[in-house]
């Protein structure tokens, strides 16, 4: 394994270069784009590491996850789904086109308009000190803080997602005033974690929503069967298929760099690697991603398909 991380990691540092960072947060922006770190838990409980696997960034759309799962977990499926979609969008993260055209709800919870939706449900239900709570025993880290600089950051550079707010109020998708959904979504985007919490995530959901270490349960069977069925169709914004055909692990990434993937009953594993392709997934985390589902046979449909 260690070996296998090592030549993934080294490799995919050579594309660090191609890629810019989220430079729409400022504070993102300003981060060193070389940066790359891997990190995979097994069902053991073991934490395989191989570069900036420790460093701290923002989970930022990753936490679209983790706001989903507690809908699904607080308001049930029917409310959860009322006004939110289950189809990919085929557009950006943060468009806001089809919704105001051709529907009139987001396509799905992990793009911008969706997530917005569902941050403005949940924050009628739970406090962000209940969400930063779950979240750390989610990721099976007591560490996770928000990052103020980031959370102040965007919130100063909010517009596109303050016209989108705006646009699911008009269509009364909206239970809070638009303040209050922005603040909840950006605050849930702005938790600082690693790889490594991110790989910790990805066993739970793995595990079927039970922490390995403990045996508790933290989220519904059936939740989880949801979570990551939508993280394989949507989770990597428009890039999902192509990185579904080449990865074949359900995974959702982030502007921060982060991604986080599902290796469903075997591993999770957790990327940070803050150069992005031009859909806003990490160039050089996906190389590593390939490599490691090539190397492991991890693809869903792995007898069946080529190494790439
Ligand atoms: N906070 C970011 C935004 O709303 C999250 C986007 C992402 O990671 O895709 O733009």
């Amino acid at each position: 394994m260690d070996k296998i991380l090592e030549k993934a990691v080294e490799e995919g540092k050579k594309m660090t270069a191609l890629g810019r960072t989220a430079t729409y947060i400022p504070e993102l922006g300003r981060m060193d784009k070389s940066y790359l770190g891997v990190c995979v838990c097994t069902g053991d409980g073991q934490y395989y590491k191989y570069g900036d696997a420790d460093e701290r960034f923002t989970i930022q759309s990753i936490s679209k996850v983790i706001s989903l799962a507690v809908a699904l977990e607080r308001c049930g499926f029917e409310r959860t789904f009322d006004r939110v979609g289950m189809e990919p969008s085929g557009d950006s993260f943060d468009s806001l086109v089809k919704l105001d055209l051709t529907s009139d709800y987001p396509s799905n919870p992990m793009i911008n308009s969706g997530a917005i939706a569902i941050a403005s449900h949940l924050a009628s239900e739970v406090s962000f000190e209940q969400m930063l709570k779950f979240t750390r025993l989610l990721c099976m880290d007591d560490e996770i803080t928000l990052n103020e600089r980031v959370y102040h950051s965007e919130m100063g550079h909010i517009s596109r997602n303050k016209a989108i707010a705006y646009l699911l109020e008009s269509k009364g998708i909206l239970e809070n005033s638009v303040e209050e959904s922005l603040k909840f979504y950006v605050r849930m985007c702005s938790l600082n974690v690693t790889a490594a919490s991110l790989a910790g995530f990805g066993l739970v959901l793995a595990s079927d929503g039970v922490d390995p270490a403990t045996g508790k349960r933290l989220l519904h069977s059936w939740v989880v069967q949801i979570v990551k069925t939508i993280m394989l169709t949507c989770g990597m914004y428009d890039g999902s298929g192509k990185f579904a055909v080449e990865v074949g692990v359900p995974s959702k990434s982030g502007v921060g760099g982060g991604i986080l993937s599902v290796v469903d009953k075997r591993m999770g594993i957790g990327i940070f690697g803050p150069s992005l392709d031009e859909k806003g997934n990490s160039i050089a985390g996906q190389h590593v991603l390939r490599e490691l589902s090539a190397k492991m046979k991890l693809h869903m449909f792995a007898d069946n398909v080529p190494e790439f």
